[in-house]
C-alpha cells in the first residue's frame, strides 16, 4: 500500500506526535520534528542532523515540509516586498514584508480574493474563490520569515491581506495556533493584530478565545448611510452593533482595539466626520488608524487632500484621541492597503 506523504506545515503538534507514533517511533521524534520545521525553519530532511539518516529517510517518505510557492517577489525603492503565492488551479495570493527601523511587519493574506465587497478595495473587486488553510496561511509567514535573512529585528505580524480572516475563522485561528505555540514560531499574540470589516459574530467567538490577537476594526465611515454604502457588510452589522462587540471583547492591560479608517477625498474626510468619530468611539479603549485611500484607476475614488488629511488628525488630536496616520509602503509595487489583487504586471521583480 502507498503512504499517502503528508505536508508536515500546518500540522499542529498534537497531530504530528499521532503521526509518528502511528509510524512505531517515540514521542521525542515528533518533538524534534515539529521543532525543526516551526523553530529552525528546516525544509529539507538533510538539516534534521538530530536524527539519523535511515529514521530521517524513513519520515522523507511520510512526510513533505512544503512552503507556500512563492511565484514571483517584487521589492519596493522603500524596501517593501510583495510576495505573489502559487495557491493552485492559477490562484494568487500575497504577502507583503514591511520592514522598519526598529522592527519588521508581515502582512498575511486568509483568502484568495473577498467577498465583502467594500467598494474602496481592489481585493475586493476579486471573486471570493476559497479560504486559505491553516498551513497556507502560516506557510506565508515560515516563507516571509526565511527569506528575511537577519532577524534580529522584531517582528509583527498583521492579517490584513486579501480576505476576511473572521469568513475563514476555524482556519485563522489553526494558523494563529501555530504562528503562538512556544515549541515552534513563537510569535507573541500581542505582536499579532488581526483586521476585520466588522463580522460580529466573528468578533463574539475571537472574544471567547484562551488567547486572541490585538483587534483592528476597518471603520472607514462614521454615519450608517455612509458606511452602508462603502462597505456592505454594515447593512448586516450597523456602527452600533460592531461598537457594542467591541464594547465587549476582553482587553488585557494596555491593549486597545485599533479602528482603521481609510480617507477618501470628499467622501469621509470632513471635519464632522473626525468629530463623529470622536464621538463614537468615545467610550472605547482605542487608537486610529488614518489611512489615506490608495487610489486605484479602477476605484470609483481618489486620495484626500494633504490638508484634509491634516485638519482629520488635528481635530482627532484635540480631542485627546490617539491617531496616526499610516505612510503608504511600497505603493510602487502594488503592495500598499487594498491594493492586493493577485497581479503580476508591475516592474521591478525579483524572480
Ligand atoms: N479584510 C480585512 C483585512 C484586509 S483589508 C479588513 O477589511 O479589515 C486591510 C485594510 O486595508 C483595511 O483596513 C481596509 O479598510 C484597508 N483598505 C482597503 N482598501 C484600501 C485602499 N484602497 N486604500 C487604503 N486602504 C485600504
Ligand atoms: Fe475584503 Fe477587507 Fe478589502 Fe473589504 S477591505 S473587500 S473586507 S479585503
Amino acid at each position: 500500500m502507498v503512504m499517502a506523504v503528508a505536508n508536515l506545515v500546518g500540522m499542529t503538534s498534537a497531530e504530528i506526535e499521532a503521526a509518528i507514533l502511528e509510524l512505531g517511533e517515540p514521542r521525542y521524534r515528533a518533538r524534534q520534528i515539529y521543532a525543526g520545521v516551526y523553530r529552525r525553519l528546516y525544509r529539507d530532511w538533510e538539516q534534521f542532523t538530530d536524527i539519523g539518516k535511515p529514521l530521517r529517510e524513513k519520515f522523507r517518505a511520510r512526510f513533505s515540509i512544503e512552503y507556500p510557492e512563492i511565484s514571483q517577489v517584487f521589492v519596493s525603492r522603500d524596501g517593501t516586498r510583495r510576495y505573489l503565492f502559487n495557491a493552485g488551479a492559477g490562484q494568487r495570493v500575497e504577502a507583503v514584508f514591511i520592514p522598519e527601523e526598529s522592527r519588521d511587519t508581515l502582512c498575511v493574506s486568509t483568502q484568495v480574493g473577498c467577498a465583502m465587497g467594500c467598494l474602496f478595495c481592489a481585493t475586493g473587486r476579486l471573486p471570493m474563490l476559497r479560504n486559505l488553510s491553516a498551513g497556507e496561511i502560516a506557510g506565508q509567514v515560515l516563507a516571509l520569515e526565511a527569506d528575511r535573512g537577519v532577524q534580529a529585528k522584531r517582528l509583527n505580524i498583521v492579517v490584513m491581506g486579501m480576505g476576511e480572516p473572521l469568513n475563514n475563522y476555524e482556519n485563522v485561528m489553526s494558523a494563529l495556533r501555530l504562528m503562538t505555540c512556544g515549541k515552534g514560531m513563537s510569535i507573541s499574540p500581542r505582536r499579532i493584530t488581526l483586521s476585520t470589516s466588522g463580522i460580529v459574530p466573528g468578533i463574539e467567538r475571537l472574544a471567547s478565545e484562551p488567547v486572541t490577537p490585538n483587534l483592528a476594526i476597518s471603520l472607514n465611515a462614521s454615519t450608517d448611510a455612509a458606511r452602508d454604502r462603502l462597505m456592505p457588510v454594515n447593512r448586516k452589522w450597523n456602527i452600533a452593533a460592531l461598537l457594542d462587540a467591541c464594547r465587549r471583547f476582553p482587553l488585557a492591560e494596555r491593549r486597545r482595539i485599533t479602528f482603521e479608517y481609510v480617507l477618501i477625498g470628499g467622501v469621509n474626510d470632513s471635519i464632522e466626520d473626525a468629530r463623529r468619530l470622536v464621538r463614537l468611539l468615545g467610550n472605547l479603549r482605542h487608537k486610529i488608524n488614518l489611512i489615506p485611500l490608495n487610489a486605484d484607476p479602477a476605484l470609483p475614488f481618489s486620495p484626500p487632500a494633504p490638508e484634509r488629511v491634516e485638519a482629520f488628525a488635528k481635530t482627532l488630536a484635540d480631542n485627546y484621541v490617539t491617531a496616526s496616520v499610516r505612510r503608504p509602503r511600497g505603493e510602487d509595487i502594488a503592495a500598499a492597503c487594498g491594493m492586493l489583487a493577485g497581479v503580476e504586471s508591475v516592474a521591478s521583480c525579483r524572480k
